[in-house]
């Protein structure tokens, strides 16, 4: 029999630290007059975050079952609960991350809840907690694999919340480069300050969760070399969570639907990046880059 260690939601434990360290940037931030921080713009991400925790309960439900199902019924392997299967398992949560991520980015069903994360113009510890409220229920199947390997769904989903707090801390203005070996191998808050620019060469850049390494062998990496311009190409001007959580939704079906074309040009929108038209008018962000390189 396998035995199955007891873990609590890593993300409840969390929130202490999350406060305490958010408190601190503040100060540290009004003592350098920085503007990183705007009150309103803060509220929104804090409470996007605690909806996302709040709709995680049922989520977690749904996540549990399907993980659950595909482990025990079509597993290749057992894996035990013991001190390599975590390393192994840190790194192939990392490594369909990445993927979860990038398809995130470059698939407009996907972008659509993802959006909600890149949805303000400030980088700070509170742009971490804007969160999707939709993904939690969709997401996982990027997961299931992990499941089909073998890896117990408690595993999975503690590795799931070790990753999303590393990835806390990287949402700061106020750590410059790290140590070349740390910057190499670890996503960092450079790292991920590009990944949240609309510079076109940072477009759809720097997916990674835990481990850069990803970025640099699937050929999407890029370091920050100009200063990032937060936020996304077309920015949403509201604070309201509701709209923050839904408008791409909301777009996304009204395209699908108004749009005066075939039935497979209409899913399209469902497929293709953001920004895609079925009219060819459109424009997404490898074209944005495109540009850019010419012009470099
Ligand atoms: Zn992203
Ligand atoms: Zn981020």
């Amino acid at each position: 029999m396998l035995q199955i260690p007891e873990i609590p939601n890593l993300i409840y434990f969390a929130i202490p630290f999350f406060v305490i360290t958010l408190i601190v940037e503040i100060l540290v931030i009004n003592k350098k007059k920085m503007v990183s921080y705007e009150f309103k713009d803060a509220a929104a991400s804090i409470t996007m975050g605690l909806g996302n925790v709040f709709l995680g309960v049922f989520a977690k439900g749904i996540v549990l079952a399907a993980l659950t199902y595909v482990y025990f019924n079509f597993r290749f392997f057992t894996i035990p609960f013991i001190w390599w299967a975590w390393i192994l398992v840190l790194f192939a949560d990392d490594f369909f991350y990445y993927w979860f991520h990038r398809i995130s980015h470059e698939n407009r069903f996907f972008w659509a809840s993802h959006v909600v994360h890149h949805s303000s113009k400030k980088y700070n510890l509170s742009t971490a907690l804007r969160q999707t409220w939709t993904g939690s229920f969709m997401s996982f199947i990027f997961w299931l694999p992990l499941a089909l390997l073998g890896f117990h769904p408690v595993m999975i989903l503690a590795q799931m919340s070790i990753s999303l707090i590393y990835q806390y801390w990287i949402h700061t203005e106020l750590i410059d480069k790290l140590p070349k070996w740390f910057e190499a191998v670890f996503n960092t808050p450079s790292h991920h300050r590009v990944h949240h620019a609309t510079n076109p060469q940072y477009l759809d850049r720097n997916h990674a969760g835990i481990f850069i390494i990803w970025d640099k062998l699937f050929g999407t990496f890029e370091p920050e070399v100009e200063k990032p311009v937060y936020g996304l190409v077309k920015n949403i001007k509201t604070y309201n969570p509701i709209k923050i959580a839904f408008l791409e939704w909301v777009h996304l079906f009204k395209d699908a639907a108004t749009s005066k074309t075939s039935l497979s040009n209409k899913l399209n929108y469902f497929i293709k990046p953001p920004g895609w038209k079925h009219d060819g008018t459109g424009v997404i962000s490898s074209d944005l880059r495109r540009e850019w390189e010419e012009k470099n």
